[in-house]
Order: structure tokens, then C-alpha cells, then sequence
């Protein structure tokens, strides 16, 4: 070993011995090199620090903002590298205006490289929603980024060639502390989760293929290597994921770091940060340093919510010979926490927003027009109390999504079903807490009121027996009814969240209130001999119970959110990285024209003689009593809610 090989410390470590023996001059001959890499993630075309869901600003994300923290990043060092990790077209409906109303014509810049093409980028990675609106119109956009692109893992549709290029050696020139020049190769390498042939399968299949992340990797790292790379840059669309792989991991950072020759690592696609103490149990892995198996590693969250940086140093000996001699990954966020609220850290970029302008009041213009036309008025106002239109759309549009996303895979013939839950049905958010949509045009921003949250579609493999009990857990919104009691009873339980009443949509049910519920607010079997679905049946036959079914559901509940029996993330088959809003959109530009109304799939089983149990919601929701069976209005609450009378009979 030579001493120009050997890191700074180590020779300061051996210098008590070695200062007789070896010339302070061949000490010099390393020279410490300073090079700071800055990353973004998942943009998802929040240039601008607006909800257009809401249709008002949000100062908690926004690469109007992240460029500011870019440049106060850049201006605190002499080198620097910024690195976009892709996910940056699609994904709230600036990206849909662009694509679907104001189009992308050849030499027009799409706003995302608008903006980017102003904060010196010097290379982007390519995300698996870069292909959402197909190979035409991303290649098109791509053409507008003033920066190049790397993709090493999309292929023709024989597998033999690249589609993008796979990889860049930059050359740059990194000053020291003295300000002295010194000339390096950076190869900088890209990957998408090859579950895009899955995802996007209509726009792909036929004309690309997909490779594995890290079998790419390990073809191409040694390829770099071998065409000078000093210091070589892993830019992988992809989560930290297992230490084990399972062929084709989606998630493939972890297993990616243990290629040889691998320097550091910028990823994503989980939306979630790294470093963070959350993964301090995660084998290999330094929250302090951020690194995985010693491998310098970032992820800045979604939507410039944050900016990754690493810290590199680098030591470089008079051969020109390139080594990383310490590292120090961390994050910098657009908002700090004061008070428990989040207030702005940085302002925006002038510039961006200037840039944006026009394409920012077209989405305006966008989010607050017709996009589709509902055929009834959908509202929430007795989702808890008979089969609900504003669950049915959501419903509707799932089952529609997923039957074509299982025909590109081994679950093709099983039959969808979709749960749906009101997450607007007064409750503890109080009597304006609810959906109530008229008849008529319907605008992208009413999707919000359809959709809360930002959850991602999964799908669930369950048995028929699975979805008895799904809806069993579900009937535990009910308090149990009394129908010999003359006494006043409220149906509903206000300690059970109506977001955890889901309804399942393609089977036919009953539900009985007048027996024990069977789970209790936590999933736990409290009444193991109670059943209150009866009737459940499926294409007008009783479910047979060993009957495997696909569910169409979401992150929150296929994972295990509300304690649901039998979901606990372990029978999920189809992790979609589509938003259900974003499914409700393109379900309304699909069908253009849409009924919302209820199909009445479930109902309350009729009890052994009448009883009239109440319910509270909305004042408003009187003008509807007209068309609801067994309702009858009884007068105002303490909190502004209207009690109401319901017939069982
Ligand atoms: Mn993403
Ligand atoms: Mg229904």
C-alpha cells in the first residue's frame, strides 16, 4: 500500500512512528477536496407551494420554496452537485392540466423545467410516474429540461438496448480550501422500480422492458469504473426496502448499497426521510452519519418538502487518484415547528414563482371547471345510515381501476371488490363536516371533498369468511339496539370513527344492530358467538366462505390502519403508487358522465318488531328527507347538529 492511497487521519495516526523514517513531503501529496451533493425527490409538479385540492396555498412543500433552501445550500460551499430523483410530472393537477387540458407540444417547456432550469440542476433521474401519461409526452417534457437525464434500467422491448442514457461521467473541477482546481469524473447512474411494466403496463407494454435494480447495477457500476469514474452516484427511484431481496424489488437502496464501487446514494419513491431515527434498528445503518452499509445515503421526503444533502469529503493525491474519506448526510426542510404549527422556514424563489406564472393561474383556471358530470347530488349526510353515493363513486372508481391493473398479473381472475369509507360525516369535525356536491358539472378541486387523503391504492387478497369479518369490525359503529326498549337509542357510536366504516361494494348484506357487536373500536373480538352481517352474498348467492376475493382498498387500511381482522399488510398482492383521488379523476375523464347514485348493497336487517333509533347530521340534510326511507326530523342539538329519527322495520 502507498502512502498517496492511505486517508489523511491514517497518516496522521502513523506519523508518531513514522516521522523519522518517511519525508513530510510525501504528506503533501493529499490533497482534502470538499463536494456537497443536493437532492430533491417526488416533486410531483409542486413547483408552486399550493394545494389545488383545497385551491389554497400550503407552506409546507413547494420547490418554490426548496429552491431557496438550494441556494442558501449552494452559497455555504465551493462545490456542489444538484441531483433531481424523478417523480416530477405527475401528481396533482398542475400536472393534469398540463397533460390533459393545455397540452405539450414539441419546443413547449413544461412548467416543472421552467422552474428547474433556473436552479442549475446538473442531472435527473427518471420516477415511474414519469411514464403515467405515456413514453410520447415524457419524452417530449424531457426534451425541455436544460440538463440531462439518466435511466439505466428501462430497455427496448427486446431487452437489449437502453431506452435513456444509462449513465453520465461528468467532468468537473473541485476547488480545495486553498482554491485550487482539481479535475474529477463523477458518474452519476439512475433506476426505476421495474414494477412500472405493472403500473403503467397500458403506455409500456410491448415497448419497453424493465430490469432489476441491482443486477443493473452491478452490470454497469464495474462499466463506469472502468471509463474513469473518481466518485460514483447511485440515483435510484426507489425506498430504502428489505436486506433481503426478493427478485425485482421495488424498494432495492439497502441491497443497492452493497454493489461495489457505490460512493453514495440519493434515493426515494417512499416519500419519507432519510436519515431518521426511525431506521436506527435497520442492520447496517448509521442515523448519525446517514449511511447505509457505509454508503453515504439521502432521501428528502415529497413535493420539496425538504432538501437532502451530502456532505462528501474527498481526498485526491498528486495522480489525480480520487478517494472518500468521510461523509455526513442530512436534511433540510421548508418549514420549521413552532407552537406545534408549521411555519415557513424559507420564502419562495421570486423567480420560480415568476416562471410558473401562467401555467400556476391555468391550473387555477383548471381545478375550478367541469371536468366530468355527476348525474345526482352527492352527498354524506346519511353515509352512516343507508348505502351512500359518496361512497359509491369512490368505490366505483377503484373497482375500475384495479380489474384493469390485475390483468397484467396472476390475479387476473379473481373478482374485485371495493371498500369505501365516508371520511366526511360530521362526527367530531361538527355539522359543516360533510360532502354535498349538486347534480351537474363536477371540478377537479370537488375531488378532495370526495377524497381526504392523500392514500395510495392497495389491493388485498381475502377469503370470503375475510370479508365477513372486514364487515363485522366495520358494524361496530353501531351501538347494539334494543328493540323492546321504548327509551330513546342512538345508532351510532361517536367514539368509532366513520373514516373506519367501510363499506364494501359487490357483495350484498344486512346488518343487524340489535345483536352484540362482535369487534370492539380496536379490532378486538369481544362477542366471538355475535354475528351482525347477515345475508352477505355474492352475485345474488350466500358467499361462500373459502371463496378468494381481490379488495380494492388503501395504504391506510390494507396496512393494517384501524385494526381491521385480517389486514395487517401481510395478504396485500397490488401496491399502486396512484393516489385513490387521482383514480377518481381519471375515472371521471374516462366516463365523462357519471351516476353516483348508491346501488343500496347493504341495508339494516329488519328487527323481530319496529324500532325508531336517532342520529344526528347535518341540518341541511332535512331538504333530502323527501327521498330517504324511515327518516323523519326531530329538532337541533347543543351543537349545531340536527337530530333525526330513523324506522327499523
Ligand atoms: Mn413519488
Ligand atoms: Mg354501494
Amino acid at each position: 500500500m502507498t502512502f498517496s492511497s492511505l486517508s489523511r487521519r491514517a497518516l496522521f495516526r502513523g506519523l508518531v512512528a513514522a516521522v523519522l523514517a518517511f519525508p513530510f513531503a510525501s504528506l503533501a501529496a493529499e490533497t482534502t477536496v470538499k463536494l456537497r451533493l443536493m437532492e430533491t425527490t417526488d416533486i410531483h409538479v409542486h413547483v408552486m407551494n399550493y394545494d389545488y385540492y383545497r385551491d389554497q396555498a400550503d407552506h409546507s412543500f413547494g420547490l418554490s420554496k426548496t429552491a431557496s433552501l438550494i441556494k442558501i445550500a449552494r452559497g455555504e460551499v465551493a462545490n456542489s452537485l444538484l441531483i433531481d430523483n424523478g417523480d416530477l410530472i405527475q401528481g396533482n393537477p398542475m400536472g393534469d392540466y398540463i397533460a390533459r387540458e393545455k397540452g405539450l407540444k414539441d419546443g413547449d417547456i413544461h412548467p416543472v423545467y421552467k422552474a428547474m432550469n433556473l436552479l442549475g440542476y446538473d442531472v435527473g433521474n427518471i420516477g415511474n410516474h414519469e411514464f403515467n401519461y405515456g413514453l410520447e409526452f415524457l419524452a417530449t417534457a424531457l426534451k425541455g429540461a436544460k440538463f440531462p437525464y439518466v435511466n439505466a434500467n428501462v430497455m427496448s422491448a427486446d431487452g437489449q438496448k437502453n431506452m435513456y442514457t444509462p449513465y453520465l461521467i461528468l467532468e468537473r473541477k473541485l476547488k480545495d480550501e486553498a482554491g485550487k482546481e482539481h479535475p474529477i469524473k463523477i458518474g452519476v447512474i439512475g433506476f426505476v422500480p421495474p414494477q412500472i411494466m405493472a403500473w403503467d403496463r397500458r403506455h409500456l407494454e410491448g415497448k419497453v422492458t424493465a430490469k432489476d435494480i441491482v443486477e443493473t447495477a452491478k452490470r454497469f457500476v464495474p462499466e463506469m469504473k472502468s471509463k474513469g469514474a473518481d466518485l460514483l452516484i447511485a440515483v435510484p427511484h426507489s425506498g430504502l426496502g428489505p436486506v433481503e431481496t426478493a427478485g425485482s424489488d421495488e424498494n432495492a437502496t439497502w441491497l443497492l448499497s452493497k454493489v461495489p464501487g457505490v460512493d453514495a446514494i440519493l434515493f426515494g419513491h417512499a416519500h419519507l426521510l432519510f436519515p431518521s431515527e426511525v431506521y436506527k434498528s435497520v442492520p447496517g445503518i448509521d442515523v448519525a452519519k446517514g449511511t447505509v452499509n457505509g454508503v453515504a445515503a439521502v432521501m428528502p421526503g415529497f413535493w420539496g418538502n425538504h432538501l437532502g444533502l451530502i456532505d462528501l469529503t474527498l481526498a485526491v493525491d498528486d495522480a489525480g487518484k480520487w478517494k472518500v474519506t468521510d461523509r455526513q448526510s442530512s436534511l433540510r426542510a421548508v418549514f420549521r415547528m413552532q407552537d406545534r404549527q408549521r411555519v415557513p422556514a424559507v420564502d419562495n424563489d421570486p423567480a420560480v414563482v415568476a416562471a410558473v406564472k401562467d401555467d400556476h393561474d391555468g391550473t387555477l383556471g383548471f381545478i375550478r371547471k367541469p371536468v366530468g358530470k355527476i348525474a345526482a347530488r352527492l352527498h354524506s349526510y346519511f353515509a352512516l345510515v343507508q348505502d351512500d353515493p359518496s361512497i359509491q363513486i369512490v368505490t366505483d372508481a377503484q373497482k375500475w381501476y384495479v380489474e384493469n391493473l390485475l390483468k397484467a398479473t396472476e390475479y387476473r381472475k379473481l373478482p374485485v371488490l371495493s371498500a369505501g369509507a365516508p371520511f366526511k360525516a360530521g362526527g367530531r369535525s361538527g355539522p359543516e363536516f360533510y360532502t354535498d356536491i349538486p347534480a351537474g358539472p363536477l371540478a377537479v378541486k370537488n375531488v378532495a371533498d370526495l377524497y381526504l387523503y392523500p392514500n395510495t391504492v392497495q389491493v388485498v387478497r381475502v377469503t370470503g369468511a375475510q370479508v365477513k369479518e372486514w364487515l363485522e369490525m366495520s358494524a361496530g359503529i353501531f351501538n347494539q339496539i334494543d328493540p323492546n326498549s321504548a327509551a330513546e337509542q342512538a345508532l351510532i357510536n361517536q367514539a368509532f370513527p366513520s373514516y373506519n366504516y367501510d363499506v364494501i361494494d359487490g357483495v350484498t348484506y344486512k346488518i343487524d344492530v340489535t345483536r352484540p357487536r362482535r369487534y370492539d373500536n380496536d379490532g378486538k373480538l369481544v362477542a366471538s358467538d355475535s354475528h351482525r352481517i347477515i345475508d352477505l352474498a355474492y352475485q345474488g348467492r350466500l358467499i361462500d366462505p373459502e371463496m378468494v376475493f381481490a379488495v380494492a382498498t388503501n395504504n391506510y387500511r390494507a396496512s393494517g390502519g384501524g385494526k381491521f381482522p385480517a389486514l395487517d399488510g401481510k395478504n396485500v398482492i397490488v401496491e399502486s403508487p396512484e393516489e385513490n383521488r387521482t383514480v377518481i379523476i381519471e375515472y371521471l375523464f374516462d366516463k365523462g358522465s357519471i351516476d353516483p347514485s348508491a346501488d343500496n348493497n347493504w341495508s339494516f336487517a329488519k328487527p323481530s318488531k319496529p324500532v325508531t333509533v336517532l342520529f344526528e347530521s347535518s341540518p341541511a340534510a332535512e331538504a333530502l328527507l323527501a327521498s330517504a326511507k324511515g327518516m323523519t326530523k326531530l329538532g337541533p342539538d347543543a351543537n349545531g347538529f340536527m337530530r333525526y329519527a330513523l324506522k327499523l322495520e
